[in-house]
């Protein structure tokens, strides 16, 4: 890779001044979520479902691509958050069973299909699978957030197509991401209203909640930890979750 290739959208300018969509989602908690994040994730059903085609239609290498959307500033309290509206895969990845790369011959794609299809979006993260391994950031997806996007406002999304888990990673106040802190978000409904989302991990908070609830008191101890694809016995020697599985380029 490239190190210094491109850059998507290191101007992004201002955010949209605009409420909180919460009447039109769902929260799903991640557990034992680590209080409120830095920045509020929405995502659209339609683009969760893009996502979870994507995810799955390689079970053995990892696939990813960069999520398009708009980045947003609620009026009064000031409050942070982004809506994912659109998907940008990426088509011409050096992928591996451990580690997916962006060339720069996909982020060059990449770059046109936002321009030519969502002119009106940034870029605000990207996504990738980590099939047969846990929820984390290995220290080259650390590397490559940091390096490829910058704002503290871009997410990093991981999915396990096997077991169904994903989670998002989300800068905190010191624009710092954590290998193994992640983060449930918003599903925003379509005009049926009915949940989509089937990530296991993921809790339901019931939309009558206050969401300034304590979100370990949604923890269910008879549930499944949300690390346990890695317990699987099954589970082939060295394919384990050390951030070391995937390498620096
Ligand atoms: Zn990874």
């Amino acid at each position: 890779m490239h190190k210094e290739s491109i850059h998507p959208l290191v101007s992004a300018g201002e955010p949209r001044v605009a409420r909180m969509p919460l009447e039109r989602a769902h929260r799903w908690l991640a557990e034992r979520e680590p209080g409120e994040p830095r920045t509020q994730v929405f995502l659209t059903q339609t683009t969760f479902q893009a996502i979870d085609r994507h995810a799955n239609s390689d079970l053995d290498n990892e696939v990813g691509g960069w999520l398009a959307g708009r980045w947003c500033c609620q009026p009064g309290d000031g409050a942070q958050y982004i809506i994912i509206e659109a998907l940008l895969p990426a088509q011409q990845v050096r992928s591996g069973s451990t580690f997916l790369t962006f060339t720069h011959d996909s982020q060059v794609a990449m770059l046109a299909a936002l321009e030519e299809r969502y002119a009106n979006k940034c870029i605000v993260g990207w996504y990738h699978t980590h099939p047969r391994m846990d929820i984390f950031l290995s220290g080259y997806d650390l590397w490559l957030h940091q390096h490829f996007f910058p704002h503290p406002w871009q997410v990093a999304l991981v999915v396990e197509p096997h077991s169904h888990t994903a989670g998002f990673f989300i800068p905190d106040a010191e624009q710092q991401l954590e290998a193994r802190r992640f983060y449930g978000f918003h599903e925003l409904m379509n005009r049926k209203r009915q949940p989509l989302v089937d990530w296991k991990n993921l809790r339901l908070q019931s939309p009558a909640q206050d969401a300034k609830d304590d979100p370990s008191a949604l923890v269910q101890p008879a549930a499944l930890p949300a690390t346990s694809a890695k317990r699987k016995p099954s589970q082939p020697q060295g394919q384990a979750d050390q951030p070391s599985t995937e390498k620096e380029p």
